[in-house]
């Protein structure tokens, strides 16, 4: 709820009718671990941040349940109640969170310009980006309604789900390989379903996966539809051989997906320095993006990791980055 005598309820009240200009010290795209510690971070450091949450407020974490390696909470806690405190400690500093979301940027002077899809216009000193990535998935319509029962896109989150389970990981480069190898901790049986005759992982990892023997690989194999969505589990996969085109049955306890990550970038483009798979480039060991006082953080700019705790971490840096800079 927006809080009374703030801007938050200010701007939200004048959105409807008229648009807002409003100044920051700092901006911060983004709700998700590295968001919300960059406001945290930033509102002790009396910046006065100002977050607008996004499209997926809380980021990837609420669309997951149990959060049980976040150090802190012992007993684990529910993916979307976590973020929540998150926004909490954030709001509580004084940080002010706004259900709005960036569409377009303007970097090339300082103070940065950012319009939103209410037709707000912040002008910013500093803007962190904490944009995230989104888990790419299938397309398939029952994939997604089973999000959280049985579908996943994070075997080191939800693997534990599945002590002595039958599983299915779809693709074939490190990350499947990887998770596939975490996921034989507890799974009785991990099948890969690799759509072509190769993987596209390093030959290490192919070599750990031929080694493990709880472990198939299945050739040239498609996931057509994941069933059964009126038990609310995954119960089967309709799999396709992409050889023959031959379409059978085969049961399951749970369906991960490991075919790559997109990263939030689509508004930086030709703006901020990218890697060749969109991810934001920031100076080594830094937060800082190719643009002074432009920082990055969480996802958006790690394809490696992907922890809450390290995205956390990340947007603990930004804001002491920002800091810094604004000295
Ligand atoms: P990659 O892009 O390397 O691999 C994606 C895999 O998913 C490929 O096998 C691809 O198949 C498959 N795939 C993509 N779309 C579909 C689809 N629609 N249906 C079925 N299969 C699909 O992504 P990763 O996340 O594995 O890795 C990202 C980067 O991170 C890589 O550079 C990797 O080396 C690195 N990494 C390194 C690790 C390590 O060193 N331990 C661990 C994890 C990641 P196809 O090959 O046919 O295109």
């Amino acid at each position: 709820m927006p809080r009374e005598n703030s801007s938050l309820w200010f701007l939200e009240k004048r959105a409807e009718d008229t648009p807002m200009v409003m100044k920051t010290k700092t901006l911060i795209l983004g709700s998700g671990p590295a968001g919300y510690t960059a406001a945290i971070y930033a509102a002790r450091a009396n910046l006065s941040p100002l977050l607008l949450k996004g499209l997926q407020p809380g980021g990837q974490l609420t669309i997951t349940t149990d959060v049980e390696n976040y150090p802190g909470f012992p007993e684990g806690i529910q993916g979307p109640e976590m973020m929540e405190r998150f926004e909490n400690q954030a709001a509580r500093f004084g940080t002010e969170i706004l259900p709005d979301t960036a569409t377009e940027v303007d970097l090339s002077k300082r103070p940065f310009v950012v319009k939103t899809n209410l037709g707000n216009e912040f002008h910013c000193e500093t803007l962190i980006i904490s944009t995230g990535a989104s888990a790419n998935y299938l397309g398939l319509e029952n994939e997604q309604k089973l999000q959280g029962r049985g579908v996943s896109a994070c075997a080191t989150c939800d693997g534990f789900f599945f002590k002595d389970k039958d599983v299915c990981i779809v693709g074939g480069g490190d990350s499947a390989c990887e998770e596939a190898l975490y996921l034989t901790h507890h799974a009785s049986k991990v099948h890969m379903l690799v759509r072509r005759d190769q993987f596209r992982a390093s030959k290490i990892m192919q070599k750990r996966v031929f080694d493990n023997p709880k472990i198939e690989v299945q050739w040239n194999t498609s996931v057509v539809d994941v069933l059964d969505p009126a038990e609310g589990k995954v119960t089967a996969l309709k799999l396709r051989n992409n050889k023959t085109g031959e379409e059978f049955l085969q049961k399951t306890d749970g369906l991960f997906l490991a075919i790559g990550h997109t990263p939030n970038t689509e508004l930086f483009k030709g703006v901020l320095e990218c890697d060749d798979k969109g991810y934001l480039k920031t100076k080594p060991n830094r937060t800082a993006t190719s643009i002074e006082g432009v920082f990055a953080c969480g996802d958006v700019q790690d394809p490696f990791y992907r922890q809450a705790i390290t995205a956390a971490g990340t947007g603990c840096m930004a804001a002491i980055e920002v800091e810094k800079f604004l000295e």
